[in-house]
């Protein structure tokens, strides 16, 4: 069979991870024509800014594993689909700099445990890496203005930023480069750029996915998680990439790996008029849809639970009347984590080490100054202060027991209701630049993605229109604990039931910047 007379090859961009799984499949296409289709479009798009590190050479070699599992009659579910991994996930073939300078040209001596699960390698689910996605410094930020290497630019507006810290995978998703990758979201940095991308993102409940090998920013939060165009193809990369990891992540859920996509699948056939949401109650938080919310998301969002309640759901009002606090709070934990996380990059164990130095202390000062930009080494004064005698009780034990309490008033909000919604940012994408200066601006752009990162649960951000400038809007579902499955559901009967999911941006087509 020839490969090369494929229909239809000048579109596979198009195609979502299933629908080229399909293809691959049937031999219809190869993962090397696949593979080769993407790489070049992620070479006319570089000026997006999206990734960091591409290898053909690496790639096609993936490649050809996946043509070699598929030829020799193995059929599984994403086998021979491209992906990229957000920079912060360490990999073998490629560098890993976690968009900083500290850690140029790193090269990692194993896989991150996400990596592995979704890779070529024997037990991996066969998807080829087509390169590594620019993101936040240490994945600090909700711009992705705070890589050390160059910003990334929205494909929907290109004078726009992406949203962070998986700014990267949001942009190289909907500007199709990549039918899906993975982001990390620590306070909201899967949800948020989803959000200002137009893409469908889920962060899994905290611990679903191994942290091994994702270089670390407050541990305590980190979570891995998959961004794609639909709740579709985030089930089925979520389904390679959560399970136990008990020998090398003590905090991964004991919870085995689960088939979230079959149960999509098999409720595929939607039917218009249908209420296949019946019995579901989405609450809404009273503080998501306050004053601090911008006209055109709330009417954007309000339209999509709208469209909800004709699926069958009930709306009813729930409290959380912490959310406020839940910026001071994940500002003072977060930055406590990282100043201990980032300690071990001291110029002797790994990345930048200075020139030229006097002694110990000098090379450990310079080597630090000059590998950090500005937010990391403004996150780890705040941490550095907020831990030391005399403030810790004040400002980090206070932190600890209000976080507490915000997943106290989730638990108590979940009695009413099975998914909580309401808006992912309270702005669409902001202009490159807007906020560089004003750091705090930026904080309190994470209002509605904050609390929910704090307690642990699952959320998600799904492709609900657009508002001021055209630019698009997420609608955020939040799950209790474990109920990726249920969120994912109440994601894929709204994308059967509306196409926003499937909008692209004029730009994708040959975005200039
Ligand atoms: N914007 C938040 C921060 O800057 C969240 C980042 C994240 O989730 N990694 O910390």
């Amino acid at each position: 069979m020839s490969m090369n007379n494929t229909p239809n090859n000048t579109d596979l961009h198009d195609l979502g991870v299933a629908e080229l799984a399909a293809r691959l499949a049937q031999r219809e296409v190869s993962s090397v024509e696949v593979a080769q289709h993407f790489l070049k479009r992620i070479q006319q798009h570089e000026a997006l800014g999206a990734f960091l590190a591409v290898d053909a050479d690496v790639s096609l070699a993936q490649a050809k594993a996946a043509d070699a599992r598929l030829a020799a009659g193995e059929r599984t579910p994403l086998l021979g689909v491209p992906l990229a991994h957000k920079d912060v996930f360490v990999t073998r073939d490629f560098p890993t700099t976690a968009g900083s300078r500290m850690l140029e040209n790193y090269r990692s001596p194993f896989d991150a445990t996400v990596v592995a699960r979704l890779g070529v390698n024997p037990g991996g689910a066969g998807m080829v890496t087509l390169g590594k996605l620019n993101c936040d410094e240490f994945a600090m930020g909700s711009g992705n203005d705070n890589s050390a290497y160059k910003p990334v630019h929205n494909p929907w507006d290109v004078s726009r930023i992406p949203g962070g810290s998986s700014g990267g995978s949001a942009a190289a998703v909907a500007a199709r480069l990549v039918p899906a990758a993975t982001g990390t979201d620590t306070g909201g940095s899967i949800r948020q750029p989803a959000s200002l991308t137009g893409i469908t993102g889920i962060k899994p409940t905290y611990g679903r996915c191994s942290r091994y090998g994702m270089v670390a920013f407050a541990s305590s939060l980190d979570q891995a998680g998959p961004m794609a165009r639909s709740a579709l193809d985030c089930a089925l990369l979520l389904s390679s990439m959560a399970a136990p990891d008990p020998d090398r992540d003590s905090t991964s859920l004991d919870l085995p790996a689960l088939d979230y996509a079959s149960d999509l699948i098999a409720a595929s056939a939607h039917k218009q008029g249908a209420t296949p949401l019946k019995g579901l109650r989405i609450g809404l938080p009273k503080q998501f849809f306050g004053a601090g919310c911008s006209a055109d998301v709330l009417q954007t969002v309000r339209a999509a639970l709208a469209d909800y309640e004709k699926l069958g759901a009930t709306l009813v009002d729930v409290d959380l009347p912490l959310t406020e606090l839940s910026i001071p709070v994940y500002y003072v934990i977060a930055p406590a984590e990282a100043s201990s996380n980032l300690s071990r990059f001291d110029g002797v164990r790994y990345g930048h080490r200075a020139a030229h130095y006097s002694d110990l202390n000098d090379m450990y000062r310079k080597s630090r100054s000059e590998g950090f930009g500005d937010e990391a080494k403004r996150r780890i004064m705040i941490g550095a202060y907020v831990l030391s005698h005399g403030y810790y009780d004040a400002y980090y034990l206070k932190a600890q027991k209000i976080r507490r309490l915000i997943a106290q008033d989730f638990q108590k909000a979940f009695t009413q209701c099975n998914v909580i919604a309401g808006p992912v940012s309270p702005t669409v994408a902001w202009k490159i630049g807007e906020k560089s200066n004003d750091p705090v601006a930026s904080y309190l752009a994470d209002i509605y993605t904050l609390s929910s990162s704090l307690a642990g649960l699952p959320g998600m951000s799904v492709p609900a229109g657009f508002g001021e400038g055209g630019m698009p809007v997420g609608l955020q579902l939040i799950g209790n604990y474990f109920k990726e499955a249920q969120l994912l559901g109440a994601a894929h009967q709204y994308q059967l039931a509306t196409d926003w999911h499937l909008r692209k941006p004029a730009g994708s087509q040959g975005v200039s910047v």
